[in-house]
């Protein structure tokens, strides 16, 4: 006749080997012998679980969270669009997605100042003839609209439509045309827009520029000529 256990039932106490662990504030029972590998596992799964944030129409605007900060300027890259690219990593996103890639830069005070001397010397990598474009990132571009359009106003002023302008958004296509005006002209002002969250259950590394299967990269004049989304021409994957 096997013992009773402290939990009054028959049977070896089964948990004798759990260990609760709490995982931002989701309690979780692990093997103690496998700790490290079922902890990551359970972290994986309850990152799946969760969604970025969902703001009503003009909710969010620039001109409350903005402190027009810079988190990163990469010149010269091959990653962040077609070509070779100046990027503007601006700071501050409320999308809060999990598995985000650039966790510190949600933060709008994280950074430094967007300077007229920094937007001097992105005018001067751009004019190298070999750099195709500019590419906003973040952080939310749209959240930091000052800042992104002095910029964009700048470089249509220096070289017209010769040099492309992509940024990347929390906000869908279909988001962005409910919003606030300053948000609007930007988009207007743009060549590529890639659309949406990123959603962990949807990633795929495999994706041109983008991380997960619900993004988007759109060609926003086509689109604004059609008044439907116009997918890039040059999307392979
Ligand atoms: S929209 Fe982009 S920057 Fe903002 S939380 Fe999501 S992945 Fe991060």
């Amino acid at each position: 006749m096997p013992e009773k256990d402290k939990n009054h039932q028959e049977g070896p106490d089964i948990r004798s080997n759990l260990v609760k662990v709490n995982i931002d504030g989701d309690t979780i029972f692990v093997d103690s012998n496998q700790y490290k590998p079922q902890v990551e596992h359970a972290k994986k799964l309850l990152r799946q679980k969760r969604l970025p944030k969902n703001p009503k129409p003009q909710e969010w605007k620039a001109k409350d969270y903005s402190l027009d900060k810079i988190a990163d300027y990469k010149p010269f890259n091959f990653v962040d669009g077609e070509g070779v690219r100046c990027s503007l990593y601006v700071s501050g996103c409320l999308f809060d997605c999990p598995g985000c890639y650039n966790l510190a830069a949600q933060n709008f005070n994280y950074g430094t100042p967007y300077t007229q001397e920094l937007e001097d010397r992105i005018i001067e990598d751009l004019g190298q003839s070999y750099v195709q474009g500019l590419t906003l990132l973040g952080g939310e571009p749209f959240m930091n609209t000052k800042v992104c359009l002095k910029l964009i106003d700048r470089i249509r002023a220096e070289f017209g439509h010769e040099k492309d302008i992509w940024s990347w958004s929390g906000y869908t296509w279909d988001e962005l045309q409910k919003e606030t005006s300053d948000k609007l002209e930007m988009l207007s002002k743009i060549d590529i827009l890639v659309d949406g969250r990123f959603l962990e259950a949807k990633k795929d590394l495999t994706l041109q520029f983008r991380g997960s299967s619900n993004q988007r990269i759109i060609d926003v004049q086509e689109s604004l000529k059609e008044n439907k989304v116009v997918i890039w021409k040059n999307l392979v994957r």
